[in-house]
């Protein structure tokens, strides 16, 4: 057994043949972005491979490992850098989305490596790092609550729908989650 399977346990079977699946890491490269202008950029990865059919997958450690990557290339933050600030203010999902004005299925995905933030949306969420700017929002939130009046007692949208412009952050949010993580040609 390579001694490389130590660093990820992982002990499934070929979900093609039932074989057993090896590990290994090895240098992936990934891209992501559309077809005109998409990037690359290599990520060394724990690949499980079946040594009967040649089946390659990624466990959820892997996963991570490979989104956390994205993340470093594109310089924003992790999601457990994410859930660090967050929870480093005490709050819960939803108190920390109606503090911010960010979605909490948008805040779910990003946490959950299941999507990843824009560059505006990461450039506020480090703000929010800083115990002084969320004093600034638990200051602004009351006001808000009060002008939005009863109607945000019966809606489930996110409060910067409804104010499309207030942050200026824009619906780019949905582009950014739309990138495809694709493992491509092994480089070694
Ligand atoms: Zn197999």
């Amino acid at each position: 057994m390579s001694p490389l399977s130590d660093r990820a346990p992982f002990d499934g079977l070929c979900p093609d043949c039932d074989g057993k699946l090896m590990c290994a890491w090895h240098e992936i490269t990934l891209t992501y972005g559309d077809e005109e202008k998409h990037q690359k950029f290599v990520v060394d990865l724990p690949i499980h491979t079946c040594s009967d059919c040649g089946f390659e997958t990624l466990s959820e450690y892997g996963v991570r490992l490979k989104h956390e990557a994205l993340c470093r290339h594109l310089g924003v933050l992790t999601p457990a850098e994410i859930r660090n600030i967050r929870e480093l203010r005490g709050l819960n999902r939803p108190e920390f989305a109606e503090l911010t004005g960010i979605g909490e299925a948008s805040l779910g995905r990003w946490e959950r490596a299941e999507g990843v933030q824009s560059l505006a949306y990461d450039r506020y969420l480090r703000l929010l790092s800083v115990q002084d700017g969320i004093h600034q929002l638990k200051s602004v939130v009351p006001k808000l609550k009060d002008g939005l009046g009863s109607q945000d007692e019966t809606s489930d949208e996110p409060v910067q729908d409804r104010f499309p412009g207030l942050f200026g952050l824009g619906t780019s949010i949905d582009t950014q989650n739309g990138f495809k993580l694709v493992p491509a040609t092994k480089t070694t």
